[in-house]
């Protein structure tokens, strides 16, 4: 059995939030737990010939919506505790963003980079393979997305193994964050650093919290640090940085450049991809312990990479006013309780990470309807726009530019939709963790934790149990 460190973890914050709530200590109980979990292990044939054994799991947290959902990633540091947590938390996030699915998590055991691409190919089909096998993927049943260590090209192999066994008309919904050309849509790649942007600007708007932590109102000039540069973390720093922020360090695994005047993160990210490193980034300061990244002044520290990263060791070097939780699980709880003793506001992973899996429901949806957002109301919607204008035009003698015309009759298309519904999803949860927190005078983390369990709480209630 595993030593479930990171599942009870999540169980201690749910507790916490759990005396703010009125369930029954039963009824509790069953949204903790974890619904069901399948370990398999499968042989790989490596490309010399050889056989090695993979572990794989996916764990579904809870069926009180269908279906479930969460990503897949591909890490060495993969095992049943770290599943079964993560599938608790997707429960909790789609909670607190109303987005109608149960929570799940699954993840192989591997170290990408000693795999070639060919063996990567047949290490996803054959884990969909297990899937289709025991049931635990399908657009009603389980979607899994991408997550750590995974992207675009394993959900393609995913939804093309599927289609290939349960061929039917909603199959290219059985998983998300698939390319374009397969059933994708546009925005969801970098859909989680955008909800990470939203969700911080939300929370910097508001005048009297910002005034509480010492800060001025806006994200404008803020100083940002961020810890991983994979998709979340390099999409939310560009984001950050074209919304009017500082982003003064970027960390990775091999170090951290910091410039108190600002790095331009595509460049960074250039050079990191052409050089194999982020060290040595043209007017930049390195710092070869990346550990001590986090610990850099600066106004908004975003952890965007692995749980456990902030912890009782390192929390009071911490010295950013804001602690931005792109990552799953970055901070412990001890690490928690001494950033809230100092009076810094986290804005939690339960709500600030959920960009992902909104834009993936959008994707779904998408599937599930067989039409693009847009394509049916994009030209009307101009059309409509430009008939407006030419009146205007008529009545107040004001003749427009075709420049001006075709600016102002824009209709929307399929990324202008789902960029405007992750916007709008991020500013209305935050807005209402945010009452919950005050109302209880509890901290942002409690506070997702209480909507979360009052929204998943009152399905299970009304529901009864079966049989
Ligand atoms: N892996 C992402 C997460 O942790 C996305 C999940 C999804 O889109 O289903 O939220």
């Amino acid at each position: 059995m595993a030593n479930h460190k990171f599942f009870r973890q999540v169980n201690r914050n749910f507790d916490r939030a759990a005396k703010f709530v009125k369930f029954t200590p039963g009824l509790l109980r069953l949204i903790k737990m974890c619904n069901s979990t399948y370990h398999m292990q499968f042989p790989l044939e490596k490309d010399d010939g050889t056989i090695e054994t993979i572990n794989a799991w996916r764990a579904e947290h809870s069926h009180h919506k269908l279906p479930t959902k969460g990503g897949i990633r591909y890490s060495m540091l993969v095992n049943e505790d770290e599943v079964t947590a993560l599938a608790a938390l997707m429960t909790y996030k789609c909670a607190v963003v109303d987005v109608p699915f149960g929570g799940a998590k699954g993840g192989i055991q591997i170290d990408t980079k000693n795999y070639s691409k060919a063996e990567l190919e047949r290490i996803t089909r054959r884990f969909t393979f297990e899937l289709i096998a025991k049931n635990f993927i399908g657009p009603d049943i389980d979607v899994p997305a991408p997550d750590y260590g995974t992207g675009e090209q394993e959900m393609a192999w995913i939804v093309d193994t599927y289609k290939q066994l349960v061929p039917s008309l909603n199959s290219e919904g059985c998983v998300t964050g698939k390319p374009l050309e397969l059933g994708g849509i546009r925005g969801r790649r970098e859909a989680t650093g955008r909800g990470v942007c939203f969700g911080i600007e939300e929370a910097c708007r508001n005048r009297e919290d910002m005034k509480e932590l010492g800060l001025d109102m806006g994200i404008d000039g803020k100083t940002v640090i961020i810890q991983g540069f994979g998709n979340v973390g390099f999409y939310a720093a560009k984001f950050l940085m074209e919304a009017g922020a500082l982003i003064t360090g970027i960390a990775e695994m091999e170090g951290a450049v910091y410039n108190p005047k600002g790095l331009d993160v595509e460049k960074v990210f250039a050079h990191r991809k052409e050089t194999g490193s982020i060290l040595n980034y043209p007017g930049a300061e390195n710092i070869t312990d990346t550990s001590k990244a986090l610990e850099l002044d600066c106004d908004i520290l975003v952890p965007a990479a692995l749980e456990n990263q902030i912890t009782a060791d390192n929390a009071h070097r911490i010295r950013a006013r804001i602690i931005a939780e792109a990552a799953n699980g970055p901070t412990t709880q001890e690490a928690h309780d001494i950033i809230k003793e100092r009076g810094a506001l986290i804005i939690p992973d339960n709500y600030l990470n959920a960009g992902g899996v909104t834009v993936s429901y959008f994707e779904w949806l998408k599937n599930l309807s067989h039409v693009r957002f847009g394509r049916m109301d994009k030209r009307f919607e101009e059309n409509s726009m430009k008939k407006l204008l030419a009146a205007i035009g008529e009545i107040s003698d004001r003749k427009f530019s075709e420049r001006q015309l075709a600016e102002l009759s824009i209709g929307a298309g399929e990324l202008d939709l789902v960029n405007s519904g992750l916007q709008d999803t991020m500013i209305e949860a935050y807005n209402q963790i945010n009452e919950i927190r005050k109302k209880h005078d509890i901290d942002l983390r409690t506070a997702a934790f209480v909507s979360a369990i009052n929204k998943v709480g009152i399905i299970y209630e009304r529901m009864g149990i079966f049989p």
